[in-house]
């Protein structure tokens, strides 16, 4: 085998064919505005949109008016929290001295579209506690301990941003449980669920989030189109718009709809949750395992960064991590020198916006790994398409590399 073999599935998705067969008709035939309503094209258009927007709040069990399109997951970061932040803060609100700063808290492993916007309300007076992560080496690296969650809650705390699953150790936060401190406290909730929609089943309903980011690139749907939920059931967020114009999508986001990528990501959508129901999860899961045990026959210890899998399975808490994670460490050994002596393997040493800036990623650091540790560190990111053949040659291929490395 000497094709190149993909498993950086956590940076994106290639899209699936049958998601760019359901594109096609609107770049063609169906490409009208669906705000020029004027016209049959343009109504068409709308209707599609509509058809797409009730697919997606079927599958995260809400109602359309709950979605607003954007751009991809960064966006709807951003919307989120700048969208319910920024009207309250000290800089921009009406000033009253004596009031205590709003206070938010999100974690140390977020997604940077998540800590940069964070830093933003800082510099416009919001009080922020980063949360640490449980540090390696623990079965449960990487997850936030709600007790201390619970701890930095003050009288004025008025948001909370907690990611669901981690782009670059899969793991899976307790969002449920926190959510459900955040109710008792009236606090609104987001979390960053890029990493979770159309991995494992997300409901926002059983969630009870009040917003919610997702993308469809990482569910083998096209770049450049994502969502966010807004609840509007039971209670109703308001946010301020971010992008301003035309007053698309209830003043919340402007701009023409990408109908193709509403649409893109709509069947995308359906096709992941029509995998998860017919046990991809478990197949992936299977592969990763089969993965680490050939490569820890050959190779010896490798440390796993973040909550480990195996241990969790048995004491109950299956879905920890994501089943197509893998994020380890290959001592004695540097990850460029390693990818650089597999090129057929498409892997990563940690998330594609870390690896641009080209310094150690944040969430290995947060995690506590030192600089050597964090080196050493590979993200194999296992996708639909891979094979237990594909697997069993990446072992094969990666286990000569590291030994070879090693001098032995
Ligand atoms: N959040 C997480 C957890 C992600 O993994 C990513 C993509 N790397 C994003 C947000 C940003 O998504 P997008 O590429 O759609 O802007």
């Amino acid at each position: 085998m000497s094709n190149p073999i993909y498993l950086d599935h956590h940076a994106t998705t290639p899209v699936d064919p049958r998601v760019i067969d359901a594109m096609l008709p609107t770049f063609q035939t169906h490409y009208a505005n669906p705000s020029s309503v004027s016209h049959e094209m343009g109504l068409d258009a709308a209707l599609i949109v509509e058809d797409a927007t009730l697919q997606i709040a079927n599958a995260l069990h809400c109602l359309p008016q709950e979605i607003v399109f954007t751009s991809g997951a960064t966006e709807s970061n951003n919307l989120a929290i700048a969208g319910f932040c920024f009207p309250l803060a000290p800089a921009f609100a009406s000033p009253n001295r004596c009031q205590p700063a709003p206070h938010l808290i999100t974690a140390a492993s977020e997604h940077p579209s998540v800590l940069d916007s964070v830093e933003k309300l800082k510099r416009q007076g919001w009080s922020v506690t980063r949360l640490p992560i449980i540090p390696f080496p623990s079965d449960r690296a990487g997850l936030i301990e709600i007790e201390q969650f619970s701890a930095a809650i003050r009288p004025e705390t008025k948001f909370v941003s907690i990611m669901m699953a981690n782009n670059e150790i899969g793991v899976i936060q307790p969002i449920a449980e926190i959510a459900r401190i955040c109710r008792q406290r009236n606090i609104v909730l987001h979390t960053d669920a890029t990493q979770a929609v159309g991995k494992i089943p997300v409901d926002v309903v059983s969630l009870d989030v009040d917003l919610l980011s997702f993308t469809a690139h990482k569910f083998y749907g096209p770049k450049g189109v994502g969502g966010l939920f807004v609840k509007r059931v039971g209670r109703t967020i308001e946010l301020e718009s971010q992008i301003v114009g035309g007053g698309h999508q209830r003043n919340l986001r402007s701009g023409t709809l990408n109908v193709s990528g509403i649409v893109g990501m709509a069947t995308a959508l359906g096709i992941a949750i029509e995998e998860i129901a017919n046990g991809e999860i478990t197949r992936q899961a299977e592969l990763r395992d089969r993965l680490y045990r050939q490569l820890t026959k050959r190779l010896g210890t490798l440390p796993i960064n973040g909550a480990d899998w195996r241990t969790s399975l048995q004491v109950g808490h299956p879905l920890l991590r994501l089943a197509s994670n893998l994020n380890c460490q290959f001592p004695g050994c540097d990850q460029d020198d390693i990818m650089a002596a597999v090129p057929e393997l498409n892997l990563s040493g940690g998330s594609a916006c870390a690896a641009v800036e080209k310094r150690p990623g944040h969430v290995l650091t947060a995690l506590g790994l030192d600089a050597q540790q964090a080196r050493s560190s590979l993200r194999i990111g296992l996708g639909r398409s891979n094979t237990t053949e594909q697997v069993d040659w990446a072992a094969t291929q990666l286990s000569a590399a590291v030994q070879k490395l090693r001098g032995n």
